[in-house]
């Protein structure tokens, strides 16, 4: 018997307009993950990388097919609900950091633990911990335009972790750094998924940041190659 896969694509498509405007992104995906995995998924512009990573991150509901996470059909699952799995479960990195420029990088990584109403007391300790977790310990009342492009991803990877989630999702975490720092970015991704065994799923163009990862998908045409 094999274990439930974290992530479950089950014949997953999404249009996008209606009638003559209508494009299929998506055209009946089907993809396991299991956790602890580090993913990367690779493709041309236009393959649909970004609208699957839109439904793996709880921001977009497929037209047709199940997505499963942990075995549930989060279709099924209300906005609300869903909105719950996305702050609980998940952490997101982006290619601009996404940062806020005029605050700390402390009270950046705080952020998600505000949503979360964690107390004050236990948002500053959790948020230390994070950036020290990335290497950033010392730099917390930094802002972003005081930081490096990399420890700004630092920042914005503290701010994925402080959640504790069991996912990251990272689209192009290394599109905006140059090779020595997005090789660290790497090495502190594989880190994560090693040492905390969080599994990591991240779209790259680059082959040489996609060899960190165990697992590579290339999307065509809306399709997973082989898959
Ligand atoms: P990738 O991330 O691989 O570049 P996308 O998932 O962004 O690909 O896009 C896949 C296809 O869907 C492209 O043809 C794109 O133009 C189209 N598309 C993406 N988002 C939208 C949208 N919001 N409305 C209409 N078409 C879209």
């Amino acid at each position: 018997m094999t274990a439930t896969p974290l992530i479950r694509l089950d014949k997953v498509t999404k249009q996008y307009g209606r009638g003559q405007a209508a494009m299929l992104a998506l055209k009946g995906i089907d993809l396991d993950i299991q956790a602890g995995e580090f993913v990367t998924v690779m493709g041309p512009s236009g393959s649909g990388k970004s609208t699957c990573m839109n439904i793996l991150g709880c921001l977009d509901t497929p037209t047709s097919g199940i997505f499963y996470f942990q075995g549930v059909d989060v279709g099924k699952l209300s906005a609300d609900q869903r909105t719950l799995l996305r702050r609980h479960y998940l952490g997101f990195v982006f290619q601009g950091f996404n940062l806020l420029n005029r605050t700390s990088a402390l009270e950046n990584v705080e952020l998600p633990l505000v949503y979360r109403s964690i107390p004050a007391v236990q948002r500053h300790r959790r948020a230390h911990s994070a950036l020290a977790a990335v290497g950033l310990s010392g730099w917390e009342t930094h802002t972003p335009s005081e930081l490096s492009g990399g420890q700004q991803q630092r920042v914005a990877i503290a701010r994925a972790l402080v959640t504790d989630p069991k996912v990251i999702l990272a689209d192009e975490p290394t599109g905006n750094l140059d090779s020595a720092r997005s090789r660290e970015i790497m090495e502190l991704l594989t880190d994560l998924n090693r040492e905390r065994g969080i599994t990591i799923i991240m779209v790259t163009h680059e082959s040489e940041m996609a060899a960190y990862a165990n697992r590579r998908i290339h999307f065509v045409d809306g399709l997973i190659e082989g898959g």
